[in-house]
């Protein structure tokens, strides 16, 4: 797998460094047409509308979610951005055992095939939202994505009942509006279709992004998948997972207040380390902290692609205190840092749809 890939990242070098980096001292802005659409103001707008308590959090099957997705729906065509499928919306259908029974929703056919042969079991409708810019060629695809569900309300909670999911995963949602917005702008036609795909579920059992490559045809036609998931704060990268290989923290990768952890799995390490030279030459404001991730992990939507050895790039800020809380507020974002993470998603892509 590497040795098949290497020569093609070493001809994609002068790609990857122009036009946007070419010659561009650090710290000066880089011009090209698609990065300089990319603005504060527009994410913060899609935050405070996505993270708003009229969204009741956005939960999976219930009226805020639809809501959220209609937006991002009516953002992609406002910019251009082509419906992928027939229409913008993906909508599928999970399925589960009755709650008594336990047991998680799940889109697969024989799961849904045993769950329905049950007395009792439950059914929820679900929707991605999917956009793409096409490429030169018609089959191979790299697959940007975030999930716009979060988990809704809980009129039990004392105090503020509503989950808004501002970090978790507005964000990330916002970001990605505005990567797709500047390629459409940009005019550019990469090698490879860009999918901007917005995930619904994955605070359920990463439902969306499953249905969607498992419904895809052949993945192998998936050469990367671009994974956002809370991307607007400050916090640590949980060692959940012992596959995680987390690196010791230096005073170049641990800039107060805007370090971005980025994961990779081991195919993309060439592409992981071009990407931090582009942020460092392009002079984004933010601190890359690399590490790898294994193909077995879970923790967000990437799983349904490293589980079928899809190369993927994980952008995350860390875990904070208001995560899955009421807390995670749209003012407690630093837009300027989901901004420059925006920038670097952009540069990413470029990158990889045309390697
Ligand atoms: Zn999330």
């Amino acid at each position: 797998m590497k040795r098949a890939i290497m020569p093609a990242l070493a001809a994609g070098l002068c790609l990857w460094l122009s036009p946007a980096f070419a010659g561009k001292p650090a710290g000066q802005p880089a011009a090209d047409a698609g990065l300089s659409i990319i603005a504060r103001k527009t994410i913060e707008a899609h935050v405070e509308f996505l993270a708003s308590d009229a969204l009741e959090g956005r939960e999976a099957g219930k009226p805020g979610g639809r809501v959220a997705a209609e937006y991002i729906r009516a953002e992609l065509k406002k910019n251009g951005v082509k419906p992928f499928f027939d229409t913008y919306l993906q909508r599928f259908e999970a399925y589960s055992p009755a709650r008594e029974k336990g047991g998680a929703f799940q889109v697969h056919p024989d799961s849904i095939a045993a769950y329905k042969r049950l007395s009792a079991h439950r059914k929820l409708r679900l929707q991605n939202v999917v956009g793409y810019i096409e490429g030169r060629q018609s089959n191979e695809f790299v697959v940007l994505g975030a999930h716009y569900d979060h988990l809704g309300v809980d009129d039990l909670l004392v105090g503020d009942p509503i989950y808004n999911g501002a970090d978790d995963n507005a964000s990330s949602v916002a970001a990605l509006l505005q990567v797709a917005q500047a390629f459409a702008a940009s005019g550019k036609k990469p090698q490879r279709s860009i999918i901007f795909a917005f995930w619904d579920g994955e605070e359920i059992n990463y439902l969306g992004s499953e249905y969607f490559v498992q419904s895809f045809g052949n993945p192998a036609h998936i050469k990367a998948n671009i994974n956002l998931d809370m991307v607007g704060r400050e916090g640590l990268m949980p060692v959940l997972y012992p596959e995680f290989s987390i690196p010791e923290a230096t005073p170049e990768n641990t800039a107060t207040g805007s370090q971005l952890h980025l994961l990779y799995t081991e195919d993309l390490a060439a592409a992981a380390a071009h990407l931090q030279a582009a942020i460092r030459d392009g002079g984004l404001q933010i601190a890359p902290r690399p590490a790898v991730i294994a193909r077995r992990s879970r923790g967000s939507d990437y799983f349904a692609f490293t589980l079928r050895g899809v190369p993927v790039l994980w952008f995350f800020t860390g875990l904070h205190p208001d995560y899955h809380t009421p807390g995670d507020e749209a003012d407690r974002l630093n837009l300027d840092k989901v901004t420059e993470i925006a920038k670097a998603t952009y540069l990413a892509a470029l990158y990889l749809a045309n390697t």
